[in-house]
């Protein structure tokens, strides 16, 4: 069996691997599709703080229940895409009712064996079932939307509010689209890739290119001085943790969506003096999962258009070159597990 496998800092083969075997309570689940998530990037790096090779990775996979057992929820043949947090169920942020950033968390794909490969057992607690309208392509991108789904929870982000997007990589794109949605006035996104900006645009948002003007000046044109009601941070770039208490008006939120890896310097004088809102988001809970695969149904047409490329597993070992490579536009690589 076929699995594309962390083998190491800067090392990623795809390997035979041997069947991994049945566990309790779990349904042998038949690959169709695995996103490339910014996560898969930080373990390929070598400097994910927990990921240790040899890993199949993958965390945002769509596949078929090749293999029930009694009782369960799922029949063979149905579509599944799986909520891949693993929650320890007895630490203090998991007996109060937030199981998603429980201090002992891990993840499918980066704590444990993932989706790129040909099969995984998985536990069907944590499966959801696909509806039929919704293709295998858009349904792998259910996590990373459900991702943005918590991260406008988090900032409470209301109707008619205007927003600043930070970064326009896959999980910024899907911020902007899902805050069309759900009724921003205006959206502005900003990111130094020209081929995401040119995306960005053909899906109709306003764009500023980082690399050759100033984000700050332009919102401020483009708001008479007040800043958006809400800045979502989704670059993890250290410029942007200082830019960000600029973009915001005052009594406005910032959202952190991207996760910064160091502690970057930001401007606290404008938090106190501003009254910002500053909130971190951090993956989702299952209600939340449950609500992106709803979501995905209605924004499907528009979600299709982020995934820029669909990689065969047997070639999936290049999919990190193609993310670096200048030349190549990618915003959501799908390896196609079966091929
Ligand atoms: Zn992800
Ligand atoms: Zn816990």
């Amino acid at each position: 069996m076929k699995a594309l496998v962390y083998t190491g800092s800067r090392s990623v083969e795809v390997r035979d691997v041997p069947a991994p075997q049945p566990r309790e309570g779990a349904v042998k689940v038949r690959m169709a599709y695995c996103g490339v998530c910014g996560t898969d990037i930080g373990i390929y790096s070598g400097k994910h703080p927990r990921a240790q090779a040899p890993l199949v990775l993958g965390h945002e996979f769509v596949g078929r229940v090749e293999q029930s057992v009694e009782g369960s929820r799922f029949a063979e043949g149905d579509r599944v895409v799986a909520y891949p947090l693993i929650s320890c169920g007895h630490c203090h942020p998991c007996r109060n009712g937030t199981p998603h950033v429980c201090a002992n968390l891990r993840l499918i794909g980066i704590d444990r064996d993932g989706g790129m490969t040909d099969h995984q057992w998985i536990e069907e607690s944590v499966l959801f079932k696909v509806p039929d309208s919704l293709s295998d392509e858009v349904a792998a991108l259910v996590e990373p939307l459900a991702v943005v789904v918590r991260t406008l929870h988090q900032a409470r982000f209301a109707l008619l509010q205007s927003a600043v997007v930070m970064g326009a990589g896959p999980i910024g794109m899907l911020t902007a689209i899902v805050l069309r949605h759900a009724g921003a006035s205006n959206v502005i996104i900003s990111d130094v890739d020209p081929g995401r900006l040119a995306l960005c645009q053909e899906l109709g948002f306003e764009t500023v290119d980082v690399r050759n003007a100033s984000l700050v000046e332009h919102v401020e044109a483009v708001t008479r001085g007040d800043g958006v009601d809400t800045v979502f941070e989704c670059s993890g770039v250290e410029s942007a943790a200082l830019d960000m208490t600029k973009l915001v008006r005052v009594g406005g939120t910032i959202c952190l969506t991207a996760t910064h890896k160091s502690p970057h310097a930001m401007n606290l004088i404008d938090v106190n003096f501003k009254e910002i809102t500053l909130i971190g988001s951090r993956v989702y809970t299952q209600t939340e999962f449950g609500s992106a695969l709803a979501l995905a149904e209605t924004l499907a047409a528009e979600l299709r258009k982020t995934i820029t490329q669909v990689v065969p597993l047997s070639d999936a070992a290049g999919i990190f070159d193609m993310i670096a490579a200048p030349s190549i536009n990618t915003v959501k690589i799908l390896v196609d597990c079966q091929s």
